[in-house]
């Protein structure tokens, strides 16, 4: 059985004195043996306070993004070598507002989640498709075009990858696909993983993303083949990103 995984994408939100407050309550609210994976991405400014408070809890770090060269002549990027420094686990790959606001491709995605896996890290590849692809019929079209790119430069062995299915209509706008929609992309993304990394594919996990809340969490994470979220909004606030979670408990 795959054991969930749900993420609390901070985004550009949070100083280091409000990011130690929220986790604070997150620990106590979490408990110590949550039977699940909970991770947080805090901004790139706050992960040594968070580094630091996170230890001995079964709270993991992650980074919201990073670069896939270990160093070099990049201004104002942070390469995968340094964030490991930091006791980061998890990387998300390709989110789409990486995507879109700042024109990542799929070969860059690519890079990133091989960086990642190489430094032995969890890629989070995200993957989805916006309203204009989906009404044109092309939903799958795109996503399969992103995990095949994403997943280009891993061979065989997709060690530990988490993919996100993140309808981009849905990031941020407070309308949630439908969950029967969500499970259809899901047993899609699960069927290609399968074709690609044979019996290994079954053991990577599967997310939903996009406008997830207390209050639709439990349709989401009950379906079959979704085996966590990766949460935006909801995930600023310790008590809902908690009871979130504690949904996701199987
Ligand atoms: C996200 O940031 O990946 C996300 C899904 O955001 P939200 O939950 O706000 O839709």
């Amino acid at each position: 059985m795959r054991r969930p995984i749900v993420v609390a994408n901070w985004k550009m939100h949070k100083t280091v004195p409000e990011a130690r407050s929220y986790l604070r309550r997150l620990i106590e609210l979490v408990g110590r043996d949550p039977g699940l994976d909970v991770v947080v991405l805090p901004s790139f400014t706050a992960l040594p306070a968070a580094a630091e408070m996170l230890v001995g809890t079964p709270i993991a770090l992650g980074a919201q993004n990073a670069h896939p060269e270990a160093s070099g002549a990049f201004t104002g990027e942070v390469s995968v070598v340094q964030l490991t420094d930091l006791g980061v686990r998890y990387v998300v790959c390709g989110h789409s507002e990486r995507r879109h606001l700042f024109g990542e491709d799929d070969a860059l995605i690519g890079r990133k989640v091989q960086a990642v896996t190489a430094h032995g890290q969890v890629p989070i590849l995200c993957v989805g498709e916006t309203l204009d692809e989906r009404r044109a019929g092309r939903a799958w079209e795109v996503v399969a075009r992103q995990l095949e790119a994403g997943a280009s430069e891993l061979g065989d062995d997709p060690r530990g990858l988490v993919i996100a299915y993140e309808p981009v209509w849905a990031i941020g706008t407070g309308v949630a696909a439908q969950p029967a929609d969500a499970q259809a992309m899901a047993s899609q993304v699960r069927g290609w993983l399968r074709d690609r990394f044979g019996a290994k594919g079954d053991e990577i996990r599967v997310q939903y993303g996009g406008s997830v809340k207390p209050d639709n969490a439990r349709e989401f994470l009950s379906l079959p083949d979704v085996d966590g979220a990766l949460v935006g909004g909801a995930s600023l606030d310790p008590g809902a990103f908690a009871a979130i979670a504690h949904a996701a408990r199987r």
